[in-house]
């Protein structure tokens, strides 16, 4: 038996001797990259352990073909591939985000205009049942419904045990350009032919405010005249206002979010002086973590991700402004698919090749408006959807039409009849908000 099959059967015993109804949860080695909810219910289920899972078993140089375990971490994948020359397509932002949970939460980055997210990029996925039964997935194989909807469902089908993925050629630098416009309609059309022309490799930008949008355009460089690095006292979304262009290593380049995308930590200079250098956001996310029971949930700023129709921008970034108007939102493109997780009748509401990911992170919580919900309500109107990691109030009916039901149900009855591992719409619409 080989080590990894040692470590899957380690998990299956866990899964099969756990005794009556309660759900389980899983315990990872790194951090969780959800937003923390002090009230989730999940901080007390019994935990299924798979911390083992963080060995990557192969890299094949020729294929540009990687097979790792899911629980390896952004940061240590880059570190092995990039020896080849080689880089997994989508690297989200955060170094410690693992690639089982980058499939299980939709993750994504600047190349995602191009590309969709890290599922995209993945050819075959091992996983396991609630039952303890091993299914081999693929897009063609018999369990082609299981491969993509394990995708966005956050772990409620299954548990990813290990990962098969494309690599591509990396060079050491990427050099990025900012472009600077003054108004949403010039903004827009740039980012409409950059995804139409395929010029750059990376693509994501920076609304600092409504009049003041940066589009930030990279391709990996050969050489450097310079290059700057964004993990200590530089904040690297200001930067996007003051530069034109910029050189990072290219690991620097994936992580220059790390610290925090818009909502930086530490903040102040002093603290950034004395800290910023060994806080990151796995620093960050730990000790709210081990301290959630001490923080009001009120304290925790509104993090979210909506995914706009293109065609809808407008639409939407007028209501936000009207309603919200909290910047900087980062920008990432995002090439749109028939994702089967998503209800046909919603994604056809559009119809568009690409969608804006906003990501509102920092803004403060208030006693007389639920941020959360009101987006909820202005995608469900526009055809917009919204990543599930943070606080969600959908009811059972608004949500089932945008998530798809069937296909759900379909995928559950065969790796999870007994629910084990909840279902999607309890886990993250109930459960994390304390309510069952
Ligand atoms: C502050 C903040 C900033 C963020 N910034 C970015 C960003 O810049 N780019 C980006 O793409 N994303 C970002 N995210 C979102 C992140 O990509 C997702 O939350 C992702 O799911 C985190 O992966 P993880 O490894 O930490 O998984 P976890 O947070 O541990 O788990 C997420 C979900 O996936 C399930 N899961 C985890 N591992 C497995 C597995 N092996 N098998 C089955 N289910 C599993 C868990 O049960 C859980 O429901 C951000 C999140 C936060 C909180």
């Amino acid at each position: 038996m080989s080590d990894h099959e040692q470590k899957v059967t380690r998990i299956i015993e866990q899964l099969k001797s756990h005794k009556g109804n309660t759900p389980v949860s899983l315990k990872k080695k790194a951090v969780s990259h959800e937003v923390p909810k002090t009230k989730d219910r999940r901080h007390l289920d019994s935990k299924i352990d798979i911390s083992g899972l963080n060995k990557i078993i192969e890299i094949d140089p020729d294929k540009r073909i990687c097979i790792a375990e899911s629980g390896v971490t952004f940061v240590d994948l880059l570190n092995s591939t990039i020896e080849y020359g080689l880089t997994p397509i989508i690297v989200p932002e955060l170094k410690t985000i693992t690639i089982g949970g980058a499939v299980a939460g939709c993750s994504i980055e600047s190349m995602s205009f191009r590309y969709g997210g890290f599922h995209d990029t993945c050819t075959e996925y091992e996983i396991i049942t609630a039952n303890g039964d091993v299914l081999i997935c693929t897009p063609e194989n018999e369990n082609k419904l299981l491969f993509q909807m394990i995708h966005g469902t956050f772990g409620t089908l299954g548990i990813i045990s290990k990962l098969k993925f494309k690599l591509i050629p990396a060079k050491p630098y990427v050099r990025v350009e900012y472009e600077m416009y003054n108004n949403l309609n010039d903004y827009r059309s740039a980012i409409w032919k950059h995804f139409k022309n395929k010029d750059v490799e990376f693509m994501d930008g920076i609304i600092h405010t409504a009049s003041e949008y940066v589009l930030s355009l990279g391709n990996f460089a050969d050489k450097a005249p310079y290059s700057h690095r964004y993990d200590w006292m530089r904040v690297y979304f200001k930067s996007t206002r003051e530069r034109e262009e910029d050189y990072l290593k290219t690991p620097d380049y994936f992580f220059r979010y790390d610290k925090g995308v818009t909502h930086v930590n530490p903040k102040s200079f002093i603290g950034r002086l004395l800290f910023g250098k060994t806080t990151g956001s796995t620093q960050v996310l730990r000790m709210v973590d081990r301290f959630h029971r001490l923080i009001p949930p009120d304290k925790i700023p509104v993090t979210i991700d909506v995914f706009i129709p293109f065609s809808k921008i407008e639409e939407f970034l007028d209501w936000y402004r009207h309603e919200i108007d909290f910047f900087p939102l980062w920008c990432v493109p995002y090439k749109a698919r028939n994702y089967e997780w998503i209800a046909p009748r919603f994604f056809s509401k559009t119809n568009d090749e690409l969608y804006i990911d906003l990501a509102i992170y920092g803004l403060k919580k208030r006693s007389d408006k639920n941020f959360y919900k009101m987006l909820e309500e202005e995608l469900l109107k526009i055809g917009g959807v919204k990543t599930l990691i943070s606080e969600n109030y959908y009811n059972e009916s608004d949500f089932w039409k945008i998530w798809d039901k069937e296909n759900y149900y379909k995928v559950k009855q065969q790796t999870d009849p007994n629910n084990f591992f909840r279902d999607l719409y309890t886990k993250t619409c109930r459960t994390m908000i304390g309510l069952v």
